[in-house]
């Protein structure tokens, strides 16, 4: 498991590439006789296996790309060399997320090895696109084509690392959506000196950002923490230190609960703007709705398998980013996310324990024993 790791690790599959991780992970598969279709959409390559004739479906959901590195002499060590220190393996994409690909597979050798009977079918879906962006492809539309076909996924363990501290300490039983929004303030361009002849959008925005910065957006519920607004970047400015510039551009985004929706926020937003009466352009992009699995059967059998292994339960939430699983949750499937500790992703030194992988790839075959006994 930790060689098949560190050679994925070894391949610079920045999103959308996968480079070859596919290839090798295929190989394993059809070792353990999976039937493997490659599906190309765009510019993502996308694998799935399945194995298992009768019964409902279960699919392990994860991806194989990467985000960039950012400076690779700030590293401890090169970000695509998987080097282990002590107990810890180093690499861009060790916890988010090759890590549970690698440990999902030897689960399934591992479960295979010594359950001839299986009463389900067991399928594998990776995509080489979840970091990226839509333009490049998301699995999305392979679940339209799954829909399609009939190929309905019953239950979904997406191996995001959805841990805090330790193993399995928590899951993920649904995701915020992601609303994002691209806001130009219009004003007049002008000599710094003659403020009657200009309008000022930097100056503009200061009661804007300050509204939003304050406004309420809903109260969340008991899974979902309220609704979040963020701005990632503002642009205005000529360059020239006496030039008033004529536009300010505000990127922003929302993460929100089930208890806010795309128009609920778009209407609440451009309220405030016309409020203030600003001239504007705005471009809205829906990124993800939020997903909730509400049914108990799956939410349950990894929940018990995570406490058979690990003495404790893991903590059911729906914080953290979107998932590929807003994409699945379009089949009414059960879906649960459990993987690695989150706490280095998308960082510098990215890390997982190796010890705890182990914990995983356990906790994971115990999830393919339970559901064959209770399917
Ligand atoms: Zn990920």
């Amino acid at each position: 498991m930790i060689e098949l790791l560190q050679k994925l690790i070894q391949i610079k599959s920045l999103s959308p590439k996968d480079m070859g991780c596919f290839d090798i992970i295929e190989q394993h598969l059809i070792d353990l006789n999976f039937k493997c279709e490659r599906i190309k959409y765009l510019n993502v390559e996308n694998l799935y296996a399945t194995i298992g004739d009768k019964g409902k479906l279960f699919c392990f959901l994860g991806h194989t790309d990467v985000v960039p590195t950012g400076p690779e002499d700030k590293w401890k060590y090169p970000p695509f060399s998987a080097t282990i220190d002590g107990d810890l393996l180093y690499g861009r994409g060790t916890a988010d997320m090759k890590a549970s690909v690698a440990a999902f597979i030897e689960s399934t050798k591992e479960f295979l090895d010594s359950n001839d009977d299986l009463n389900f079918r067991l399928a594998i879906l990776l995509t080489s696109n979840e970091e990226g962006t839509a333009n490049d492809g998301f699995i999305d539309k392979i679940i339209e084509k799954m829909i399609a076909d009939n190929e309905i996924i019953d239950f979904c363990l997406v191996g995001e690392p959805t841990s805090s501290e330790k193993v399995a300490d928590c899951a993920r039983i649904g995701r915020r959506g992601s609303l994002g929004g691209h806001l130009k303030i219009l004003g007049k361009q002008g000599h710094i000196a003659y403020p009657e002849k200009i309008v000022n959008p930097i100056l503009l925005s200061g009661d804007l950002i300050s509204k939003l910065n304050n406004k309420i957006w809903d109260d969340g519920n008991a899974d979902f923490d309220p609704t979040s607004f963020q701005i990632s970047n503002i642009n205005g400015g000529t360059g020239a230190h006496n030039v008033v510039p004529g536009e300010l551009e505000i990127i922003f985004n929302f993460r929100f609960s089930p208890e806010s929706n795309e128009e609920s926020l778009k209407s609440d937003f451009e309220s405030i703007l016309d409020e203030l009466k600003l001239r504007y352009d705005l471009n809205w992009d829906l990124n993800g709705y939020p997903y909730y699995t509400e049914n108990n059967f799956f939410k349950d059998i990894v929940s018990n398998s995570a406490e058979e292994i690990t003495g404790y339960r893991p903590e059911l939430n729906a914080k953290g980013g979107t998932s590929d699983g807003r994409f699945v949750a379009k089949m009414n499937t059960e879906i649960v996310e459990l993987g690695p500790v989150n706490k280095s992703i998308h960082q510098i030194d990215e890390h997982i324990k190796i010890s705890e992988l182990w914990t995983l790839k356990d906790i994971y075959k115990q999830i393919l024993i339970n559901l064959n006994q209770n399917l």
